[in-house]
């Protein structure tokens, strides 16, 4: 029997390797079912997600409330295009325009069409409300950037991963140092500029939180050059970091917000672009769209999603978990040689691994130490090299923190017991 499930998990990987495109590197964990906080592999072996789709996944897998608005919806009408109108856009365009605090959305599908949204808005209203002359409005990046895979996007990236071989770049942008208040004050000297476009938190990057001042600072150099502050939280939104927002961390209300992922809690690609008249009313009837963006079944969706952010109280959820999180964590680093530091906001955290010594590349050893606690039942994945991101559902427990605490803790000292 365990031979067989095995073998199971083996021609999963296989199919996958043979017939999928090369562009990702799982860890050798085929997963079958999710309920939330754990997911079970075809081995029916349990394990706590700290990863959560990559914060996509913030109310649970599998949340009954967010499949049933899932169900019903699905048994009525899924998709019109925006050729029609429908029952479910507008009632949701009222609901997240309210629950946010802006004039109107936008609805798209994943992060990275949100992102350009925001960009293509972003210009329009460099030329037409602004007044730069046309094609020459620049737009501001922070170095170290993620906002996701569009030729749009990773122009602006400094990834070499993202960007190799992808060339001719999109020109336009300009990129300073993330956190770098007086490099972002002398980009805006430019009168050319129209926005700035910043994750409050650089997720993919490594969980980088910029200093107590930096957003604030970013809001107020924005609003005296007159160039749109765009924050893009799709992966630090819909409470993952404490706040429903990672801005509300400082009560700053961006010119644009991008959110995706929890927005539906993993359950359908729903992203959303919010912002004043000002701002949306530039874009004009077949100007910018999608044939699925604002369908039915995403705004049943979300609109459950959000109401159990709500219902749930997750944003003090992740915010009072978290701190917990980084105590234990900050004991380890005393314990431990090779965890040199924590870091993150609510359940948004990050550990750096010392790699001096241990292994001859640098990016094995987070590597293997996630399979190592893959094999103590709980899933994370190194990002850039040396960095383990942990960002498990908020809809956990302090019971469930403390035992994911005590296996990150056994699985590190054994690790390193082991070298
Ligand atoms: N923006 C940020 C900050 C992200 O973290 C991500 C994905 O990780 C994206 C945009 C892209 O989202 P998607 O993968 O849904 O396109």
């Amino acid at each position: 029997m365990v031979q067989d499930t095995l073998q199971e998990a083996k021609t999963y990987i296989e199919l996958e390797d043979k017939y999928g495109a090369h562009n990702y590197h799982p860890l050798p964990v085929v997963l079958s079912r999710g309920e939330g906080v754990y997911v079970w592999d075809v081995e029916g072996k349990r394990y706590y997600d700290f990863l959560s789709a990559y914060s996509a996944v913030n109310q649970g897998h599998c949340h009954p409330r967010i499949v049933n608005a899932l169900k019903q919806q699905a048994e009525q009408l899924t998709l019109t295009s925006r050729a029609f109108y429908n029952d479910k856009l507008g009632p949701y365009e009222k609901y997240i325009t309210e629950y946010f605090g802006y004039d109107r959305v936008l609805p798209m599908n994943t992060g990275v069409e949100a992102v350009e949204t925001a960009l293509k808005l972003c210009k329009k209203w460099a030329y037409e409300v602004k007044g730069i002359e046309r094609y020459k409005a620049k737009i501001i990046f922070a170095s170290g950037n993620f906002h996701g895979r569009t030729m749009g996007v990773i122009s602006a990236s400094v990834d070499p991963d993202a960007t190799e071989g992808y060339g001719p770049y999109l020109p336009g942008y300009v990129i300073i140092p993330y956190n770098d208040t007086e490099a972002l004050a002398e980009a805006l000297k430019d009168p050319d500029v129209a926005g700035f476009i910043v994750e409050p938190i650089q997720g993919e990057a490594g969980v980088y939180v910029p200093d107590d001042n930096y957003l604030p600072e970013v809001a107020r150099l924005c609003k005296e050059a007159n160039v749109l502050f765009i924050a893009d939280e799709v992966q630090t939104g819909i409470a993952r970091t404490g706040k429903l927002l990672c801005c509300d961390h400082h009560n700053l209300r961006p010119d644009i917000l991008i959110l995706g992922k929890a927005l539906s809690g993993g359950v359908f690609p729903v992203s959303a672009v919010l912002a004043d008249d000002e701002i949306m009313l530039t874009m004009k009837p077949g100007q910018h769209g999608s044939t699925f963006g604002g369908n039915p079944l995403a705004c049943a969706v979300a609109m459950e999603a959000l109401e159990v952010v709500k219902d749930e109280k997750l944003a003090e959820n992740a915010e009072r978990l978290g701190k917990l999180f980084r105590q234990r964590m900050k004991a380890l680093v005393e314990k431990s040689e090779l965890v040199t530091l924590v870091r993150g906001k609510g359940l948004l955290n990050a550990i750096v691994i010392n790699t001096d010594g241990y292994r001859d590349e640098d990016s094995h050893t987070a590597w293997d130490i996630c399979l190592e606690l893959a094999k103590n039942g709980l899933l994370a994945k190194p990002t850039h090299g040396n960095i383990i991101r942990f960002a498990p559902p908020l809809v956990m427990t302090e019971a469930q923190l403390q035992e994911c605490c005590d296996i990150i803790e056994k699985s590190i000292l054994d690790f390193e017991k082991g070298q």
